[in-house]
Order: structure tokens, then C-alpha cells, then sequence
């Protein structure tokens, strides 16, 4: 189950436009300029829906290469593996296929983004009798809304859908 966030609910009567990846409520527009993650790489819009309720909601993951990086060398060094035996291009190619980007193409694209875009648990929010229970169930994939990366200037770039 995620954070209510009910002392940044009680700021507004409107409706959050979209969650982020924490399960913050957010009322700007979605856009991978407001991912709470400033170092992230990719970032995804997509809409899942409560198990409980049906209620559907905007959500946002993003995806940092290099703090998967050092997660991974973190766990590595605590199993005490041995950092020589890690083949560093095979860890690459490992790490981008982890990435939205490189996993996703147009025609592929349902088949294969549910693998990434795991949110868990949906925002927390209510039904007609209160918090719905379904804020404690694992939501479900709808479908992918956007998708942004960012190039080598650092610049984000909407990669799905595809502009034009
Ligand atoms: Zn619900």
C-alpha cells in the first residue's frame, strides 16, 4: 500500500492529474520534467486501473541507468561477489534491457511493457464506502500513455508515441 499523502490531498478539491512513482498526487501537467527522480533516464506515463474498483489513474515510473548501476554493485558487494568476475559489457547489455526504451517498439509494445511498468499497489483512494480496499491490491496495466527518454544532451524526447 503506498502513503495516502492526505496533507498534500487537503490542498486542493480538484482531482490529481497523475501520480508519480511513489504514488504522490501531482497537479501540473504530466510531463518527465516533473519526475521525482531528477536523474532519471526514461520515464513513462501510464494508466492502471484499481482491482477493486475499476478506477483508472495516470501513473509515472522512471528508470535511472546509473542507480541501477550502483544498486547492483551494492547487492554484489554485500553477497561478496567478486567485482572482477562481473563482465561490465555483458552488465550493460543486461541493465538496457531492463530500459523501457530498448524493450519497446510500436507493434511490441503491449506485448511487452507490462514486464517493466510495474507500479504495485495503485494511489490510495476512495470508493462510495471510503478507502477502497483495492488501494491494498496490486494494480493492473491498462495500457502505456507516454514515453520519454532523454538524449545525449540531456534534452527529454517523447519516444512513444512516436511524434509525427
Ligand atoms: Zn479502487
Amino acid at each position: 500500500m503506498k502513503h495516502a499523502f492526505s496533507d498534500i490531498r487537503t490542498l486542493s478539491d480538484r482531482p490529481p492529474r497523475w501520480y508519480d512513482q511513489y504514488g504522490v498526487p501531482r497537479y501540473c501537467e504530466p510531463e518527465p520534467a516533473h519526475c521525482p527522480d531528477i536523474y532519471a533516464d526514461q520515464v513513462a506515463f501510464f494508466t492502471i486501473s484499481c482491482q477493486g474498483c475499476t478506477q483508472t489513474f495516470l501513473v509515472q515510473l522512471s528508470w535511472n541507468r546509473s542507480a541501477l548501476v550502483t544498486e547492483l554493485l551494492r547487492v554484489a558487494q554485500f553477497l561478496n561477489f567478486s567485482l572482477e568476475k562481473l563482465d561490465m559489457e555483458q552488465l550493460a547489455v543486461a541493465i538496457d534491457r531492463t530500459g523501457f526504451v530498448s524493450a519497446i517498439s510500436q507493434r511490441d509494445s503491449h506485448a511487452r511493457l507490462p514486464a517493466v511498468s510495474y507500479y504495485g499497489d495503485p494511489p490510495v483512494h476512495k470508493n462510495h464506502d471510503g478507502i477502497c480496499p483495492g488501494s491494498t491490491m496490486t494494480s493492473e496495466f491498462v495500457g502505456l500513455d507516454r514515453l520519454y527518454a532523454k538524449n545525449a544532451l540531456g534534452v527529454w524526447v517523447q519516444r512513444y508515441p512516436y511524434p509525427g
